[in-house]
């Protein structure tokens, strides 16, 4: 007797269908200007199913044709990229210091930003005060006559991977907050795919999935901001996350570096933030938390404590980086966050650490290569609608 399941025909044809679709998308996605030809090439699939599936693709609004291609004996065929104007996703970024959120294209582009600075407060007052911000952005002239796909919301701690609650956002105080329901009864009219993740898991999918042409196997994003963290994604089809049993994995900023060192705001002592975070930074040279970090140290970088204190933290970072190396062994690792806008009193020991020792092991020239974004304002945020458009291509949303 066959164990074997046996589906119903209709319904696997349907699957079928949809999983070709998607496929197709994805390939289109990461190589702009394929023609249906090349498609069926490189995915194995037949004409007819590629002619198919572009097809409804193009009648749905997701491609759109662009110039005819020549083709080495056959037809020539039109190129096919993703059409941007016909859908839109909204990502969000909840920070310790603001809020920061955008409306982008399938293809990444940001249609609409905003920042709003924020003193830290209270869940609830927060999830109210994106709620009216992202309304005024639906608002927004480019906006208008799109299909919303959804909405992604990055946050400065762990979330639990089984159910969207963030853990602990200890730069913020909060403990076990389910934020999107908190958010939702304020987004009556939205609709679509609704996401949370930790922001450096965010920015590290957007990084990745927004890339065509080369794209890394695997990426580190490192987000030095009020807080450190970082957030590992490989593969494609769609690229995953690496999270751990509870969410924890890439919080490199509680890694001890300094055991029986300075308290951290985890609770522990010696962790990485107490070395290099925008909190510890501030701490040591005495700015107050409604001042902005960059704004109050660019104007005094001439003083021996604070360059002092910038290149421990760099140091700190270097050791960071180079033990992410070491642990995750990323194609490329990108760097972020407010702190780079600190420049090089914090960068150069960073880079010069990092470099002078991550070949060490293995005795080679390699340089992995290391991307430093200098405004990455918007890099979670924009990730996080990028969840979002894959959550759409790659589950069961009826309109792929
Ligand atoms: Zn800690």
């Amino acid at each position: 007797m066959s164990t074997s399941f046996q589906p119903h025909r209709a319904g696997d044809l349907h699957f079928l269908k949809r999983l070709n679709r998607s496929a197709i998308l994805e390939q289109i996605r990461r190589t702009p200007g394929l023609t249906r030809a090349d498609i069926a090439t490189q995915a194995q699939l037949t004409k007819a199913t590629v002619g198919g599936g572009v097809q409804s693709l193009l009648k749905q609004g997701w491609l759109r044709e662009g110039e005819l291609q020549k083709s080495n004996g056959g037809r020539p065929g039109r190129s096919l990229y993703l059409n941007d104007q016909h859908y839109a996703m909204l990502g969000a970024e909840v920070g310790v210091h603001g809020l920061r959120l955008v409306a982008c294209t399938l293809s990444g582009e940001l249609l609409a930003s905003h920042h709003e600075h924020l003193v830290p407060t209270t869940p609830e007052v927060t999830a109210e005060l994106l709620a009216e911000l992202l309304q005024t952005l639906m608002a927004s002239p480019v906006f208008a006559g799109r299909h919303c796909l959804g909405l992604g919301i990055a946050l400065p701690g762990p979330i639990d991977p089984t159910t969207p609650v963030l853990r602990r956002a200890p730069n913020l105080g909060w403990r076990d907050i389910r934020f999107l329901e908190l958010l939702s009864p304020h987004l009556p009219q939205m609709t679509g795919v609704w996401i949370m993740d930790n922001e450096a898991k965010s920015a590290a999918f957007g990084e990745l999935y927004f890339r065509t042409g080369q794209i890394p196997d695997s990426l580190v994003y490192v987000s030095a901001g009020t807080g450190i963290g970082s957030g590992m994604v490989e593969g494609s089809h769609p690229p995953l996350i690496s999270r751990g049993l509870q969410g924890l994995a890439g919080e490199i900023g509680h890694t001890v570096l300094q055991p029986g060192g300075l308290y951290c705001h985890c609770g522990n002592r010696g962790c990485a933030e107490t070395l290099v975070s925008g909190w510890s930074i501030r701490a040591a040279l005495g700015i107050a938390e409604e001042e902005n970090l960059i704004e109050a140290i660019l104007p005094r970088l001439h003083e021996e404590q604070v360059q002092l204190t910038l290149r421990r933290a760099g140091e700190a970072l270097g050791t960071l980086l180079l033990n992410l190396h070491h642990t995750q062994n990323p194609s490329e690792i990108v760097l972020g966050g407010s702190l780079v806008q600190l420049g090089a009193p914090l960068l150069d020991p960073a880079l010069a650490f990092f470099n002078a020792h991550q070949n060490r092991l293995l005795g080679t020239r390699h340089q992995v290569p290391l991307r430093v974004i200098e405004d990455s304002t918007f890099i979670a945020a924009r990730g996080a609608a990028a969840q979002v458009l894959a959550s759409v291509i790659h589950g069961p949303s009826d309109l792929i």
